[in-house]
């Protein structure tokens, strides 16, 4: 047999021959192992297996996945509704890998750095706080204090009410129209807030701003013109529609 993933009859997981094909990972020796098993068994029909492909393997596990540790961690909210969210397939890759790995809690921040002693302390490199945990760094840090709470003024204006920290940055939120919208400036927030973690200066509504219109241009599908509910126009605030009668001749 050529295969080296072969590992019953009728249940060749079909890889590609590539550099590793004749090194199968254990856990294949040990399922091929408990097949023969099982085949050897009377009353087992072989001639009834089916053929799969290492996808539809993948699609099956995946159909069924261990719940992510956070969710025990933080049991109150809404995992579901968050991960349909993040896994939203117009969101930009970047910020969702940012996303993700904020709302797993494995960004390298200095409460885990220090749990993995590559840091001294766990105190917030930026303002001295005890713990620079997620909730520190993107929602109550001096230096992310002023965007944190515009963000949170919008989103509860959208929300209809005060949203808690913790469940506007994970994306636990009852939002409707304004989702799309809220969600990608979070996410902006999170990406920005982490990409520019070391640099000195305070995080600016105004950055904020430049930022997720940024997003917005490339992702348009996003905020549907003209419903811009999370951001102010730039610059001085337009002057009101005026009435027909007094607009300008224009169409002659
Ligand atoms: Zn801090």
């Amino acid at each position: 047999m050529s295969a080296s993933y072969w590992i019953g009859v009728g249940l060749l997981p079909n890889l590609a021959p590539g550099p590793h094909v004749d090194i199968p990972p254990p856990h294949w020796r040990d399922l091929a192992k408990l097949l023969r098993e099982v085949f050897a068994m009377e009353g087992v029909d072989k001639q009834q297996l089916e053929e799969v492909t290492s996808k539809d393997l993948y699609k099956r596990w995946m159909a069924d996945p261990a719940a992510p540790k956070v969710q025990s961690r933080i049991p109150d909210l809404s995992w579901a509704r968050i991960w349909t969210r993040l896994s939203r397939a117009s969101l930009p890759a970047l910020l969702v890998d940012t996303g993700f790995r904020a709302l797993h809690n494995i960004l390298p921040l200095e409460v885990r750095r220090h749990r993995l002693q590559l840091a001294p302390s766990p105190a917030c490199s930026w303002c001295g706080a005890e713990r620079e945990d997620t909730l520190h760094f993107f929602t109550l840090c001096p230096r992310v204090e002023e965007v944190w709470a515009c963000l949170a003024t919008a989103a509860a204006a959208a929300a209809g009410g005060p949203i808690p920290d913790q469940k506007l940055l994970f994306l636990d939120l009852p939002l409707g129209r304004a989702e799309g919208p809220i969600t990608l400036t979070i996410l902006a927030y999170m990406e920005w807030a982490w990409s520019t973690r070391g640099s000195p200066a305070a995080l600016t509504t105004s950055g904020l701003i430049t930022k997720a219109r940024s997003y917005q241009w490339t992702f348009p599908s996003l905020f549907p013109a003209p419903q811009l509910p999370l951001l102010p126009p730039p610059g001085p605030a337009p002057s009101p529609p005026r009435p027909p009668d007094t607009g300008p001749a224009q169409l002659g």
